[in-house]
């Protein structure tokens, strides 16, 4: 671990952020809502999450606080992210039935692929190194295809992958800020702290 405590910036324009920031204080993280583009400016940041929701609402959002393209520049240019559900679309360079947001992460995505209704299930699975991580799914997407030979698969549940990292960027499908199992935001500090 670093000295200082790190400083996170959590996405607080929809969904499932609150969840994200309570997870990051109790690991000793300094942790800011990115609301409008002073967030951003105000302080560095060591890291961002994109919280689950609606990605289209979150894109559209994102755009009309201006925040789009500066978030797609910090990405683009090495900020540690990490990305659930919602926040895993917003990243993905190809998604099944929606549009291509930042486009950042080299993989196809499949929205609400378990289906609209049944969509949403409660399991355990790996994810790297750890095992038998709880993983929620709302209304889910899954990883259709890798596009690009340094995507690592984290995870994979019933046959499709659920979660991948590429260099910076690490995103899953599932909420595992809901489930009261800390390991996987432990391991966004631990790259983050590469
Ligand atoms: N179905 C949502 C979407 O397409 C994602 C669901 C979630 O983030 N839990 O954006």
């Amino acid at each position: 671990m670093s000295a200082r405590p790190l400083t996170v910036g959590v996405l607080a324009l929809q969904g499932a952020f609150i969840e994200h920031i309570n997870v990051l204080k109790n690991l000793g993280v300094d942790v800011y809502e990115i609301r409008q583009k002073s967030d951003l400016e105000t302080r560095k940041y060591d890291g961002l999450v994109l919280p689950g929701g609606e990605s289209t609402t979150q894109s559209n959002l994102l755009k009309k606080v201006g925040l789009f393209n500066d978030i797609k520049k910090l990405i683009e240019d090495g900020m540690p992210v990490l990305a659930t559900c919602a926040g895993a679309i917003l990243l993905s360079e190809k998604v099944t039935d929606g549009e291509k947001h930042f486009g950042t992460l080299p993989v196809s995505i499949k929205r609400n692929a378990y289906g609209r209704q049944l969509g949403s299930f409660i399991t355990k699975g790996r994810f790297g190194d750890y095992t038998d991580i709880p993983m929620n799914f709302i209304r889910a997407p899954y990883f259709e295809k890798v596009n690009n030979p340094d995507v690592k698969v984290l995870s994979i549940v019933q046959d499709k992958t659920v979660a991948v990292q590429y260099k910076n960027q690490i995103a899953m499908s599932f909420h595992p800020e809901v489930t009261g199992d800390d390991r996987v935001h432990k391991y966004f500090i631990s790259e983050i702290n590469k």
